[in-house]
């Protein structure tokens, strides 16, 4: 019988073209098995100092998890949550069991020769529709307009732009510029195309600037606006939502299904975001799709890390009937692109979860090696 021989936590550092060539990192984690079996998992850890402490965790929590039968996934987080609880279960504890969990689920289906999606009961969706998951850097909007229609042009079926962000674009700063910004992306990519924007953290929007501009967007068929207003400002989501019918999308940094409940039970929330890199894992991911089922909102991955993060998430969002698309980063990146043997993309503008066993994703040992945080 397969049983858990190895551990190993790996952070990589590598830069991100869709983040303006931003260097990011994250944690993954390496689990074999005494037949050679590997399952691979992440942790969204992001900044150098969380994955090392990240890895510490893992590595401290290994013994949790060696001689043990990989189909006994569930009861190896049990125990991983309830040694960690003296100092989780959010932050680097979530951070490490999410990597773990993730990991698990991915040796289990290689074990038992099945797929992550089949594990969760199967695709409630075949195949779900593909959006652009952009940052804008030009400081000329015409040039930003012509990107953005050229990624309708391929199939997707529209983006949601990050405001805020690295670059020259700065774009969320000023009221007119922008609403002009959505105006222009509208005339050109037609009614049909989904535009969506996500307020980046170095954007300061009070409730009623939030408010302003949401509806202005609106007038232009916003899909959604997302974290408009810091998650902690119910009172702020209220008086935008008691003015404007576009969805509300916020969530994405939340860890544990406690503040998922508290979050819904709010009613500030339309799109509820989520990581399985953050909030434990499949595991964690699959009790807030309970929780967003049971409230009949919707919920958005966030997957903008590795392809074991968009593995994960696929298979989730094709798990449920309560995801309204799925997000691809649209230009090569090292972590989709080079990590794994099949990249993913979309096919006429859809995706399907994979459907060979555990994630579905081969990862090249010797890619984790090339960014492997020195
Ligand atoms: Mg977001």
């Amino acid at each position: 019988m397969s049983k858990i021989a190895k551990v190993e936590p790996i952070s990589v550092s590598y830069p991100e073209p869709n983040d303006n060539g931003a260097i990011r990192n994250l944690t993954l984690c390496r689990i074999e098995t005494t037949d050679g079996i590997v399952g691979w998992g992440e942790a969204i850890s992001m900044w150098p100092e969380a994955c090392r402490a990240t890895e510490i965790v893992i590595s401290g929590m290994s013994d949790l998890l060696i001689g043990r039968d990989p189909l006994d996934n569930g009861v190896i987080i049990r125990d991983v949550a309830a040694r960690s609880w003296w100092y989780g279960p959010e932050g680097i504890a979530a951070f490490a069991r999410s990597a773990i969990d993730i990991a698990l689920w991915d040796l289990r289906g290689k074990v038992s020769g099945q797929s992550l999606v089949t594990m969760l009961g199967g695709a409630v969706q075949s195949k779900i529709p593909v959006i652009a998951s952009t940052h804008a850097f030009s400081a000329s909007l015409e040039d930003e307009v012509k990107k953005h229609a050229k990624y309708v042009e391929q199939g997707f079926h529209g983006f949601k732009i990050g405001l805020g962000k690295k670059g020259d674009a700065r774009i969320g700063y000023e009221f007119d510029r922008d609403v002009n910004f959505m105006k222009m992306l509208r005339e050109s990519v037609g009614p049909k195309a989904d535009i969506m924007f996500d307020r980046g953290q170095h954007l300061r929007w009070d409730a009623s600037y939030a408010t302003r501009l949401t509806m202005a967007f609106e007038e232009y068929g916003l899909r959604w606006i997302e974290e408009p207003l810091e998650p902690w400002d119910l009172q702020g989501f209220r008086q935008l939502r008691s003015h404007c019918t576009t969805l509300v999308a916020t969530g994405e940094r939340c860890w544990t299904t406690d503040q998922y409940r508290r979050l819904i039970e709010s009613g500030i929330v339309d799109v509820v975001g989520c990581d399985p890199g953050r909030v434990g894992g499949i595991t964690g991911f699959r009790e807030l799709i309970g929780l967003v089922e049971q409230s009949q909102l919707w919920f958005n991955a966030h997957a903008w890390s590795s392809a074991i993060i968009t593995a994960a998430s696929l298979a989730l969002s094709a798990s449920s009937s309560r995801s309204l698309l799925f997000e691809l980063k649209p230009i090569d990146n090292p972590m989709q692109n080079e990590l794994v043997e099949e990249p993913f993309w979309h096919v006429d503008g859809y995706i399907s979860a994979p459907n060979r066993p555990g994630l579905g994703v081969e990862v090249k040992d010797s890619v984790v090696q090339k960014y492997r945080m020195p």
